[in-house]
């Protein structure tokens, strides 16, 4: 009896291109997606309270959303062989050092790998020595930060974005240090930006306020299927169920589950 649906089946096959994609997808709903997330050691503080957290947060994101997650503080484990087992890979507060690393992570993305940044991840200035990575990234380099940490109102830019899907045109960030670029990633046309700061928070910080110029605060490259976003800074980041849900949607996003 099997034989025989088997058979129907093979010769049924060509009549239907779907059935290729249909049994791709019921493979994956077997074998839920992985996801590897990269933390780095020896960092400031509030960059290490935030990967706790979001180490935190994504077990138990995996639980209910029906993927497996893995963390790792070896960057050695971004290498061309490793990633191939992962569907998305997460940088929570650190960036490849050796020349393999970044080769292994640019060929992942080459091929259609998921990436997804948090705040420091991106960092970059004139020392830097990676320009495939500014590309990528959307050509900002660093420019100036606000000091102290504080909470932000955020701006929706697209809210027909599965990634602020759900969210309120505005939203208050919870306390995080922010970064602007040089020049803002939303001048790049290979850039999406989704969210970005209310001009109305400046003079933004206290110690060392930014008074002024375009924040981005989440994008996308769409060359990629990538997602960068600048929190990422102490204990407060998962405070706001908002947000929250931003960063899950995102993550839903960049594992095709949307
Ligand atoms: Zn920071």
């Amino acid at each position: 009896m099997k034989k025989y649906f088997l058979l129907l089946a093979l010769c049924l096959a060509p009549f239907f291109p779907g059935n290729r994609a249909l049994s791709q997808t019921a493979t994956a709903a077997a074998a839920p997606p992985k996801v590897l997330v990269f933390f780095s050691l020896n960092v400031e503080a509030d960059h290490m309270l935030f990967a706790t957290d979001a180490l935190k947060f994504f077990a138990e994101l995996a639980d209910k959303d029906g993927f497996r997650v893995e963390a790792t503080s070896n960057w050695q484990d971004l290498n061309e062989a490793n990633l191939k087992q992962y569907k998305l890979i997460m940088w929570l507060n650190g960036a490849p050092g050796s020349a393999a690393q970044k080769e292994a992570f640019q060929k992942y993305m080459d091929n259609g790998g998921a990436w997804l940044g948090f705040h420091v991840a991106a960092y970059n200035d004139s020392h830097s020595r990676w320009p495939w990575f500014l590309t990528f990234i959307g050509g900002g380099v660093f420019d100036v930060n606000s000091w102290p940490p504080i909470p932000a109102k955020l701006i929706v830019d697209d809210p027909d974005s599965p990634v602020t899907k759900g969210l309120p045109k505005t939203f208050v960030s919870p306390t995080n240090e922010w970064y602007r670029w040089k020049p803002s990633p939303r001048l790049n046309k290979d850039i999406h930006v989704l969210m970005t700061i209310d001009p109305s928070n400046y003079p933004l910080g206290i110690k060392a306020p930014v008074t002024s110029g375009d924040i981005p605060v989440v994008w996308t490259n769409t060359n990629y299927k990538m997602l960068y976003m600048n929190m990422g800074h102490g204990d407060k980041v998962f405070a706001s169920p908002v947000q929250n849900m931003m960063i899950e949607n995102s993550v839903l996003w960049l594992l095709d589950k949307h």
